[in-house]
C-alpha cells in the first residue's frame, strides 16, 4: 500500500502525488494568496480554531471570498485527518497547510476577474531531529539589510504567500550561517521570516507590537502560559541597545513552540541557553500539545 498522504485541492481528495494545478493560477503567477500552518501533533490537531480564524481575517483584508465558510473548512480539514490518520505515526509532528489564492488568472490579469480561488489542504511531515537540536542548542540569527515590509505597504498582521521579503532576509542570514532577524524601517527588532521573537529583561518578557509583526498564534500563547506562570509580557517597540542589556531571546512559531537563541549578530544574551523563562515556556508547551522534541535528541 502506498504511503502518500492524502492532500484535499478544489473540492477533491487525492493522494499527494496526483494533485496538479494550472500554472496560470494567480498563486503561482503573483504570489497572490494566503496561508496558514497548523500543528498536528500526535495526530491532533493543535489550535486549528485560531489559525483558521487568522485566514478569515487574512481573506478580507486581501478580499479573497472562498465561497464556503470557516466550519465548512474546518470540517473538510477533519475529515481530511481520519483519511491520513492511518498513515500517521501515533507519536508524530506533521505541519497542516491551509493554501488558498485568487484561482486562475484571465487574460486581462484584473484580480477582480480571476478565480473562483483554488483551496490546498495538506500534511508534511517535519524534520523531528533537526527540529530536536535547535531547541537544545538554541539557533544563532543574524541582523539582516533586508528590512520588513512596513504595515502600510502590506498589513504583517495579514498571512500573505507573497513571502520574498522573509525569503530575501532568509538568504542574507544563510550567508553569515544563521537565521535571520529583520528589523522595521524605524530600526526596530522586527521578526523572523517565519517566527515571533521575544527577549527577556529581568524576568518581564518584551515582543515587538502585533501592528508590527505577524499575529502569531504562538505568541498569543506565550503570552496566555505566562498569564498562568505569572511571568509578565510587554509588547512595546525595542532596539539591538535594548537587546543587548537582555538576559534571555527566543523565537515562536507553530511546530516548534518556543526557539531559543543563543545568539544575535555576536550579541549573546547574559544567562545560559535555554534561560530559565525559556525553559518554563518550553516545558507549558509540552504540557500543551503532548509533544516533547527532546526525545528526539540523537548523541
Ligand atoms: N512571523 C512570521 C513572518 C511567520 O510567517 C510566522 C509563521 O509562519 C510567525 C511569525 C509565527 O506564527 P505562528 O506562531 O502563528 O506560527
Amino acid at each position: 500500500m502506498s504511503q502518500e498522504l492524502y492532500c484535499y485541492l478544489n473540492g477533491k481528495i487525492v493522494r499527494e502525488g496526483e494533485a496538479a494545478l494550472s500554472p496560470f493560477d494567480r498563486g503561482f503567477l503573483w504570489g497572490d494568496g494566503v496561508y496558514e500552518i497548523t500543528p498536528c501533533f500526535n495526530r491532533r490537531l493543535y489550535r486549528l480554531k485560531d489559525h483558521l480564524d487568522r485566514l478569515y481575517r487574512s481573506f478580507r483584508y486581501v478580499r479573497i471570498d472562498l465561497g464556503i465558510g470557516q466550519e465548512e473548512v474546518e470540517k473538510l480539514t477533519l475529515d481530511l485527518l481520519q483519511m491520513n490518520l492511518p498513515l500517521l505515526a501515533e507519536e508524530s509532528v506533521y505541519r497542516v497547510g491551509h493554501w488558498v489564492t485568487r484561482g486562475m488568472d484571465t487574460p486581462s490579469m484584473v484580480a477582480r476577474a480571476a478565480g473562483p480561488p483554488t483551496l490546498f489542504i495538506f500534511w508534511r511531515p517535519v524534520a523531528v531531529e533537526a527540529a530536536a537540536r535547535s531547541l537544545a542548542e538554541g539557533v544563532k540569527l543574524a541582523i539582516v539589510p533586508t528590512r520588513r515590509v512596513p504595515p502600510q505597504c502590506l498589513e504583517t498582521r495579514a498571512k500573505v504567500t507573497s513571502k520574498l521579503n522573509q525569503i530575501l532576509a532568509e538568504l542574507e542570514a544563510d550567508a553569515v550561517d544563521s537565521l535571520s532577524l529583520m528589523l522595521d524601517i524605524h530600526g526596530n527588532v522586527s521578526e523572523n521570516s517565519i517566527a515571533n521573537f521575544f527577549i527577556v529583561k529581568k524576568g518581564v518578557l518584551w515582543t515587538p507590537p502585533a501592528q508590527n509583526v505577524l499575529e502569531g498564534i504562538t505568541r498569543k500563547v506565550v503570552f496566555e502560559l505566562s498569564s498562568r506562570l505569572r511571568i509578565s509580557v510587554e509588547e512595546q517597540h525595542f532596539s539591538l541597545y535594548d537587546l543587548a542589556q537582555s538576559d534571555e531571546f527566543f523565537l515562536t512559531s507553530s511546530v516548534t513552540c518556543v526557539t531559543p537563541v543563543r545568539e544575535v549578530h555576536g550579541i549573546r544574551p547574559s544567562s545560559p541557553v535555554p534561560g530559565p523563562v525559556t525553559k518554563r515556556l518550553m516545558a507549558a508547551f509540552v504540557d500543551e500539545t503532548g509533544f516533547d522534541f527532546r526525545k528526539y535528541l540523537s548523541d
